[in-house]
């Protein structure tokens, strides 16, 4: 491995050409560390980059902006499901018969849609929750 030494070409990565390129070291800090480069192409000095530190930034930025997705609450579920029915609601009741889709008006919980049947109980998503109610009692 050759020497770092001021006057030799390194690769670094320049803060005005936002690249890496080749810059000239122009002062050391020790034996192994490189303190300022001049830019072989904008002629500008700055401290030395690690050009492959920086790619690892590059790529870690935009992994976490691109995993970033809309969360989808009870009441979005809710507002969509009511504007997506022409069903009339059907009072709840603990003797009634209901089936997905349904669209039931319970005496607490105000009007909600069946979105699961399992067997003696329905799903039913609410205003600001999702309630399992017992029917066909
Ligand atoms: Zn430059």
């Amino acid at each position: 491995m050759s020497q770092l030494t001021v006057g030799k070409d390194v690769l670094s990565y320049c803060t005005k050409c936002k690249l890496n390129l080749s810059h000239t070291i122009v002062a050391m800090k020790d034996a192994k560390h490189i303190a300022k480069v001049k830019c072989n192409t904008c002629a500008t000095m700055h401290a030395y980059k690690d050009p492959s530190q920086s790619t690892a930034n590059k790529t870690r930025t935009k992994k976490t902006s691109s995993t970033a997705s809309k969360v989808i609450s009870v009441s979005d579920l809710w507002m969509e499901g009511m504007s997506n029915t022409s069903k009339k609601s059907q009072p709840y009741s603990i003797k009634g018969s209901f089936s997905m889709g349904d669209i039931i008006d319970h005496t607490k919980f105000g009007p909600g849609i069946v979105q699961k049947v399992v067997d003696d109980k329905i799903e039913v998503i609410f205003r600001h929750e999702i309630k399992l109610l017992i029917h066909n009692k």
